[in-house]
């Protein structure tokens, strides 16, 4: 229960196999939202769908919400568990007069409906047992719908929409709990919502006609209205819904093209969010600058080129050991190889020549290559055409002109170019070799920076390998 005037948000997904990119958004929302005013964010499983809510479609949404690093407080609710405690509420409105029985069977419904619509008349079907007495009713199950106003408005001021208004003649009498006795979807979020004493509902804007819905059973309980806040969903660059077609759906597609969890949440916070102008931030100036005002009515698009600008801009700024423990979460999650010890040191050392540049965690471990390789290295094909005779010599001569030289930027700098210049070359056409040598690739960092980080023994032993035909 609430006390005072705490803030308690929540996220509520349904298990459907993996956390949805819009679910993960609104998660960010609801989590920047209740951590940046001292408040509490709770996690709601509604799995009241047995068919998909699989242990693992459940353990889908966990594993997306602690890979964004989005924490929320005590256990997970799970909807299901709820249901008598959602019966319980639908038998108090019953009593308190909220809610009727009503003994209509689907075939009547149907039947209904397909007769309003064969005439032209609207098809909401107003239940004939609405004002039926009990002592007229017979022995047979019922469901429990509500006694909804039939005439007026239902009013939702949304923090995002603004004051939407529902006419109450066009809403049913809803059903709250079925002739089975299991609680309806509409009926089962108003209940742990006000239970679980939260504050603020901010949602996908798909539910908004809902919320008229779930006003009304809370008007008759006598609960008060959250605040609600329906944010527009997310679309593809094209302007339409969101689909696969315009990329990866799932938030773990992200973490396992290597974008940090970090950049992912700055990324998703300016979908749909703004602050001024800023497109970088860190979590806590995002925790302190979000609000629900800044939050905009159209639609945001996904733009994945933003999302490598984000991306880069965090690697640059996260401190080296933290980059590398992010390097073997990604590889962990794809399934590769872990780094060794000696790796990880050697990629902490790099780790200020490679950030600057890098996009993605692959990307550092791509530039990184020469840390993580041990001789003898093998060239790729790129690379082993920069190994001829002649360069080889050089290689040689180098390794022997190095020997003596003391392993600081500026001396291997004075070393090379005079080198370079000795023989007429340019110094690219000296670079070539080297990086063949040092790193096996083309592209590779400094040719200073590789031999820095790998020390002068390591670096020499390169070069004389690869000096031998
Ligand atoms: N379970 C709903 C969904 O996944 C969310 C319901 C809500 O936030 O009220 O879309």
């Amino acid at each position: 229960m609430v006390s005072g005037s705490e803030i308690v948000t929540r996220i509520a997904p349904s298990p459907t196999g993996y956390m949805h990119i819009g679910t993960a958004r609104t998660a960010l929302f609801n989590w920047l939202f209740a951590r940046g005013r001292g408040g509490r964010f709770l996690l709601r499983v509604e799995d009241t769908d047995r068919a998909r809510s699989t242990p693992e479609a459940t353990e889908a949404i966990f594993a997306g919400m602690r890979w964004l690093g989005l924490d929320w407080d005590g256990e997970a609710v799970s909807q299901f568990d709820r249901a008598p405690r959602h019966a319980e509420v639908a038998r108090e409105m019953l009593a308190g007069g909220h809610a009727y029985k009503c003994f209509s069977t689907q075939e009547e419904i149907q039947a209904f409906r397909d007769a309003a619509k064969a005439e032209g008349r609207s098809t909401l079907f107003l239940s004939p047992w609405r004002d039926v007495p009990e002592a007229e009713h017979p022995d047979v199950p019922f469901a429990i719908r509500l006694k909804a106003p039939r005439d007026g408005e239902t009013v939702i001021e949304d923090a995002v929409q603004g004051r939407v208004t529902f006419r109450n003649d066009q809403l049913d009498d809803m059903v709250l709990l079925r002739s089975d006795g299991t609680p309806t979807y509409m009926l089962a979020v108003v209940v742990d919502d006000h239970d679980m004493g939260v504050t603020h509902v901010i949602r996908g804007d798909d539910h908004l006609s809902n919320a008229a819905r779930q006003a009304q059973i809370l008007h008759a309980m006598g609960w008060p209205l959250p605040v609600y806040a329906h944010i527009p969903l997310i679309h593809g660059p094209d302007g339409k819904k969101l689909s696969k077609r315009h990329g990866a759906l799932g938030v773990m597609e992200y973490a396992a093209m290597g974008y940090p969890a970090a950049a992912m949440r700055n990324y998703l916070a300016r979908l749909g969010w703004s602050h001024g102008d800023d497109e970088l931030f860190t979590d806590a100036e995002a925790r302190e600058w979000f609000d629900l005002s800044g939050i905009g009515r159209a639609p945001a698009r996904l733009d994945l080129k933003k999302l490598d600008h984000v991306s880069g801009w965090h690697i640059g700024r996260t401190e080296d050991a933290a980059l590398v423990a992010a390097v073997q979460e990604f590889l962990g999650l794809t399934g590769a190889d872990p780094l060794t010890e000696a790796q990880e040191k050697r990629l902490e050392t790099a780790m200020y020549c490679l950030k600057e540049r890098a996009k993605t965690l692959p990307d550092l471990l791509e530039k990184g290559h020469f840390a993580l390789v041990s001789r003898p290295i093998a060239p790729d094909a790129k690379a082993a055409e920069a190994l001829t005779d002649v360069s080889r010599g050089i290689l040689s001569e180098l390794t022997a002109q190095l020997q003596n030289v003391s392993w600081t930027r500026d001396a291997l700098e004075g070393s090379l170019t005079a080198a370079a210049e000795a023989r007429g070359l340019k110094f690219g056409q000296l670079a070539a070799p080297l990086r063949a040598a040092l790193a096996g690739r083309a592209a590779t960092p400094s040719v200073y920076d590789m031999m820095l980080v790998l020390g002068a023994e390591e670096s020499l032993a390169r070069l004389e390998d690869a000096a031998r035909p």
